[in-house]
Order: structure tokens, then C-alpha cells, then sequence
């Protein structure tokens, strides 16, 4: 008998755990509190660890405009933005990411990754029963024994198994931890645009300033280290996406406009040389968008009974790796893993004990080295002892850069995962 399933929140984390579940062969029933659900309209960075699993599980990265970058130039943006000052932070000959991590990084556009992951779960063909995704259902509370949720209309929907994937706002850790943890909103916030790589044909200055740069990744700072820009490709080099780290309060309580978050930008560069300023002001005004990021301290469990917390609904954390949607398919696939061949609700119990063994040491440990500072690489002895405290010595990287990028990209969770189900006996 298949588990049933429900999953709250049709974001990247509740998809990615819905696919990963019906390909183990359960029914899988998602709540959306949106309707037409889409994601933001800049890029993510899918680095190895995580397109690994995208591809296990039967994303196309071609079919999704994936771009694949190989190293980043660093240039000094209120010096001179074209010529790379400093090359380079990190460059990986073609091929080689591929080579040694077995998947490529790369970004893809979040709304493309989005709908291949909507259409993968409620796909007609391939393994397991298409998820159902009810969309306009807004989830108000947990209850971890009972294993149901009950929504704002005063439904209550029961299953086997509840996920908790609703977001860095969910409550649903309360029922899990006894109490509630609001996540942080630390001094900082990341704005973002797009730019058509077309229509930068109009602005020479600026398209010199993507040709400095063949890796397609580049990061622009200057003496003010509270501020940094960023750009690389995406949808198959189609699109410049832009983002600019703030690491000053932003007033988050008042809703900004799309031409405000613009100002905002051109602000927090104001001593940045041409072309920057222009290619913030030629950017199209609807894809400014501006983002508060959050951690949480990481908590002292990520289930109890059928109740379990993903993606930043369990450990949020700072953008600073792009690894927060990594994380969140991490614990999508590794639960995929666990509960295979579970056909019983009383099976459930041993199956999360081995998934919460393999995901709270290593996203723990995400969310301490997600909190360096984006601007300096080095990791402050602080989140040293920090990231000591919650990785077992023999997971424990070198606190290098260079060794946690291995540490992060290098990690095949499922693995690994399939690995510790033999060591328990368990048939996954
Ligand atoms: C500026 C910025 C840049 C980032 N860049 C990267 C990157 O490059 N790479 C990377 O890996 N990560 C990145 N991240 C992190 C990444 O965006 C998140 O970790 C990831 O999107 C979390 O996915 P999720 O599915 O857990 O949550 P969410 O994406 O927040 O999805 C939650 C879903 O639940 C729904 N929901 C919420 N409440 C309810 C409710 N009560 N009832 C029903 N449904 C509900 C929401 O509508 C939503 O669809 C970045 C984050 C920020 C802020």
C-alpha cells in the first residue's frame, strides 16, 4: 500500500519532495496557498549537488535553458567595471565542474525550473501516480500526531505523512519544537534584475562589461564591503541576471515599488563607475524585485511523529552560497530515498530517524556557513566553532573556501542516503 502523502507549499522544496515521493511509489497530495503559482523572475544557481538531483529524478537541465558557468572575475566596480582586476576568484577549465563533481553548475531561470518541476509531479507519464496540486488552499496549523493540517477555510486534511515545505514564514516548526522560532532578518537584503542579453546590444559600454567576463560569472566590489553586485547568465545566455547584496538595513515594513527598488540599487552603488549606473537604468522596471534574506539558529529537530520540515519552512538560511534550494532538494530527495518501499504508516517512524541523521549535521552546518559575510570568502573563526559544533569529525571539511565549495558540491545525497539505509538494514 502506497503512503498517503500531503505537502504544504508548491514551492521548489515541496515539488522536489513530491516528485522524489511519487517515484517511491506514494500518493501525493500538494496545498498551494497561491493560485497560478509561478516563482520570481531572476536565476537560481543550481551548483553540482543540487543539479545532480534535479537530473536524478528526470529534469531535463538542457529542456530548462540551464547555463552553465565556469569560473567567476572579480572586478573592482568603482575603479573600472570592465577590466577584471583580479582574475580570478575561482575558474574551472570547460568541462571541468562536470569532471569533478560529476554535474555541472550553472543557473536556471526560477520560473523554468519552477514549471519543469510543476509539470514533472503531475506528469500522466513516468513512475508512480501523478501528484495532485490543489492550489488557493492556505494552510493554518500543523498537528504532528494526528498528522493533518487545517486551513484558514476550516478544512482538515489527514494522511500518513504531512511535509511542512510552506517557507521561511511557516509556523509548522512550532508543532515540531514546541515553540515558535520566527527566522532572523539580519541587517541585509539582495536586490535583484534582468536584463534581455539582446537589448544589451544598445548599450556597447555595457555589453563590454559582459564580454570582460567569458565565465559568466562576475562580482563587482569596491571599498564600501556593505554593498557588492553580481551577474551571470541564464536561460541559455538569453538572459544577464543582476543581483545586489545589501548588507544594511533595508525598511522592510513599507512596500516598495518596482522603481524604488531601481533608485535603492543605484544607490547602493553610487560610487560605482559607468557602466553600471546604466545598466541598472536600461534594465526593464518590472524585473526589479528586492528580498529580505533570513536564517534561523538551526533547530533541535526536524520531525516529530508525521510531521516533517524542508527547505527554509526547517533552515532557512543566507544566500551567500546559493545553496538554500539546494538544501531544500536535498531533503526532498533523501526523503525519497528513506521512505521507499514503506508501506505501512508504523514504518514511517525508523525511516525519519535515518533521514533526520543524514539532513539536520549538514544543513546545520549550511546555515552557520551561510552567515559569512558575501563580500570576504574567509569563514570568521565564530561560525568555525559553530559549523564544528553540528558536522560529526569525519563529515567536517577543512574550513577553507576552497574545501567547503568541495564539501557543498561534491556531496551526493542520495547516495549517500542509499548507502545509510544498507548500514540499518533497511530494504530502500
Ligand atoms: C535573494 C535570494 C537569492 C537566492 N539564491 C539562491 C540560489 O542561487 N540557489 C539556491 O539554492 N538558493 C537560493 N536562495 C534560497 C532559495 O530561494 C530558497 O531556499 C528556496 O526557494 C526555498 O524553497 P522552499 O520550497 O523551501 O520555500 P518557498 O520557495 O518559500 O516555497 C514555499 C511555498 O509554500 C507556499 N505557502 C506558504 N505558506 C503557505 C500556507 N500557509 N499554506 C499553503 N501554502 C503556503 C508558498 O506560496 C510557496 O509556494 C535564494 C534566496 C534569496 C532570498
Amino acid at each position: 500500500m502506497p503512503l498517503d502523502v500531503i505537502i504544504v507549499g508548491a514551492g521548489i522544496g515541496g515539488l522536489t519532495a513530491a516528485i522524489a515521493l511519487r517515484r517511491s511509489r506514494h500518493r501525493v497530495l500538494i496545498l498551494e496557498r497561491a493560485v497560478n503559482k509561478t516563482e520570481d523572475g531572476y536565476a537560481l544557481s543550481s551548483t553540482p549537488n543540487a543539479s545532480r538531483i534535479l537530473r536524478n529524478l528526470g529534469v531535463d537541465l538542457e529542456k530548462t535553458g540551464f547555463t552553465p558557468w565556469m569560473g567567476i572575475d572579480g572586478f573592482e566596480g568603482d575603479v573600472d567595471p570592465v577590466t577584471p582586476a583580479w582574475k580570478s576568484l575561482w575558474v574551472a577549465p570547460p568541462g571541468t565542474v562536470e569532471e569533478r563533481y560529476g554535474a555541472p553548475s550553472g543557473f536556471i531561470h526560477r520560473a523554468d525550473l519552477h514549471r519543469a518541476l510543476w509539470n514533472l509531479a503531475v506528469s500522466t507519464e513516468g513512475t508512480g501516480v501523478p501528484v495532485k496540486i490543489v492550489e488557493g488552499v492556505t494552510v493554518e496549523s500543523f498537528d504532528a500526531v494526528a498528522g493533518s493540517v487545517s486551513t484558514v477555510a476550516g478544512e482538515v486534511h489527514t494522511a500518513d505523512l504531512v511535509i511542512a515545505a510552506d517557507g521561511v514564514r511557516s509556523k509548522a516548526h512550532a508543532a515540531v519544537v514546541g515553540e515558535e522560532r520566527p527566522a532572523e532578518a539580519p541587517k541585509a537584503a539582495s536586490i535583484r534584475f534582468v536584463l534581455a542579453s539582446k537589448d544589451l546590444q544598445d548599450h556597447p559600454a555595457c555589453m563590454d562589461m559582459v564580454k570582460g567576463s567569458p565565465w559568466r560569472m562576475s562580482y563587482y566590489f569596491g571599498e564600501d564591503k556593505s554593498v557588492g553586485l553580481f551577474r551571470s547568465a541564464c536561460r541559455k545566455d538569453e538572459i544577464q541576471n543582476f543581483g545586489v547584496y545589501v548588507y544594511r538595513h533595508v525598511d522592510d515594513t513599507k512596500i516598495w515599488t518596482n522603481e524604488e527598488i531601481r533608485q535603492l540599487a543605484l544607490e547602493c552603488l553610487s560610487t560605482y563607475k559607468e557602466p553600471i549606473p546604466q545598466l541598472i537604468r536600461a534594465a526593464p522596471e518590472d524585473s526589479f524585485y528586492l528580498r529580505k534574506t533570513a536564517h534561523r539558529e538551526p533547530l533541535p529537530q526536524f520531525y516529530k511523529n508525521r510531521l516533517v520540515l524542508l527547505g527554509d519552512a526547517c533552515h532557512p538560511m543566507m544566500p551567500s552560497y546559493g545553496q538554500g534550494a539546494a538544501s531544500a532538494m536535498e531533503d526532498a530527495a533523501v526523503l525519497g530515498v528513506v521512505l521507499r518501499n514503506v508501506h505501512q504508516p508504523q514504518e514511517i517512524g525508523s525511516r525519519l530517524e535515518i533521514w533526520e541523521k543524514l539532513r539536520k549535521p549538514r544543513a546545520s552546518a549550511m546555515v552557520y556557513l551561510s552567515r559569512r559575510d558575501t563580500t570576504a570568502f574567509e569563514v570568521s573563526p565564530q561560525l568555525q566553532a559553530a559549523v564544528k559544533g553540528v558536522l560529526p569529525p569525519d563529515q567536517l571539511p577543512e574550513l577553507t573556501p576552497p574545501a567547503i565549495v568541495d564539501w557543498m558540491w561534491a556531496y551526493h545525497c542520495v547516495e549517500v542516503a542509499e548507502q545509510a539505509m544498507k548500514e540499518q538494514g533497511e530494504n530502500s
